[in-house]
């Protein structure tokens, strides 16, 4: 069974060139632009992983992150930011969110390939018949 993961993205490029990479790597992906999208597609799919921009428009991505951690169902679900400010002190802020991991925009996608081999949980192989 492939992982899934949530891609919280609002920049449409940038969702389609991830949301493609992410495919090609094997994964099951779902969508979302905004908070509110965001917010209904977890509850809907029960990814394993959120892929967070944390510039998410004019909302700042890491409420979403905020409010999983505050969900007893949700808090163990990995997030990993992506943000194009990824100074010492916004990594900071974002680790404190409850992020597992900051990659910063442009992906490195070796790193991010990586990032998600770590946060994402392993599958029992004896499940996997
Ligand atoms: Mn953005």
């Amino acid at each position: 069974m492939k992982h899934q993961i949530l891609l919280l993205e609002d920049s449409f490029l940038n969702r389609e060139l991830l949301c493609d990479w992410l495919e090609g790597e094997g994964y099951e992906v779902v969508v979302a632009e905004d908070l509110n999208t965001g917010l209904a597609a977890v509850r809907d799919h029960s990814p394993d992983l959120v892929l967070l921009d944390v510039q998410l428009g004019a909302d700042d991505g890491l409420r979403f992150a905020k409010w999983m951690s505050n969900e007893p169902e949700l808090q163990l679900v990995p997030v990993i930011a992506v943000t194009a400010q990824a100074m010492p002190a916004d990594r900071e802020r974002i680790l404190e969110s409850g992020c597992k991991a900051c990659i910063a925009k442009p992906v490195d996608f070796v790193l991010l390939r990586t990032s998600l081999q770590r946060w994402l949980p392993s599958r029992d192989p004896v499940n996997l018949a």
